[in-house]
């Protein structure tokens, strides 16, 4: 088990679904909270920086470290390794500060087992169709590519009831808010806001 004194939150989505829209404007706009960042085994994409988006790492440096116990959890995805470092995320929960994770669904599950009050949402499309329209639209993948990961879409979709909350990210300015309440509830939760009750209480 990983101790934290910060909240945990796990976002997952099928490729497409807007998460990375939601959690960049998440991680600008709420304080104290950080966005974890993961070792791959692919190579950037085209605006992608070192140590902001991924650490990205050759298959010999990933070997090693999941030979040394180095992540918390990783997988293979669209023929790459993603995984989270044990130090990176152990260095960053000491700090008190939340952390969001952007991982696919079986590393969110593999994650609940060492955090177990980890948050865990999910961002769902509101129909295939567009989300294939968005994939198209978003210009980067060609259509076998496109197919692979309606494919993928579907294995993602089937894995909603493990979570949390479900996020639909249709209208975005509605996703947001509620993607953001989430994050604010947490903080407000009973678990996390009796310490400071009872501070308060003390005082009388
Ligand atoms: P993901 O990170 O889940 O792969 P993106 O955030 O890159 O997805 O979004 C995929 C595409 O869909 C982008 O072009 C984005 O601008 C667009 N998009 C995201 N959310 C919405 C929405 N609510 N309505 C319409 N288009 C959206
Ligand atoms: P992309 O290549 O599009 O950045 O990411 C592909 C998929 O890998 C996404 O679903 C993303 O959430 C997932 N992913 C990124 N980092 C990690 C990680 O550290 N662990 C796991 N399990 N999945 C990850």
């Amino acid at each position: 088990m990983i101790q934290h004194p910060g909240n945990v939150f796990v976002v997952s989505a099928p490729s497409g679904a807007g998460k990375s829209t939601l959690t960049q404007r998440l991680v600008r706009s709420v304080p104290d909270l950080i966005f974890s960042i993961s070792f791959t085994t692919r190579k950037p994409r085209p605006g992608e920086v070192e140590g902001r988006d991924y650490f990205f790492i050759d298959d010999e440096r990933f070997d090693a470290m999941v030979r040394e116990g180095g992540f918390v959890e990783w997988v293979e995805v669209y023929g790459h390794r993603y995984g989270t470092g044990r130090d990176w995320l152990n260095g960053v929960l000491a700090t008190g500060l939340d952390v969001l994770l952007d991982i696919e669904t079986t590393g969110a599950m593999n994650l609940r087992k060492v955090i177990p009050d980890a948050r865990l949402i999910f961002i769902l499309p509101p129909s295939a169709a567009s989300l294939e329209q968005r994939l198209r639209s978003r210009g980067k993948d060609s259509d076998e590519q496109i197919r692979i990961r309606m494919h993928h879409a579907r294995h993602e979709l089937e894995q909603y009831q493990a979570y949390d909350y479900l996020v639909m990210n249709d209208d975005l300015e509605l996703a947001y808010h509620q993607f953001e309440s989430i994050v604010y509830a947490t903080r407000a939760s009973l678990g996390r806001m009796s310490p400071a009750a009872r501070r308060v209480l003390e005082g009388f």
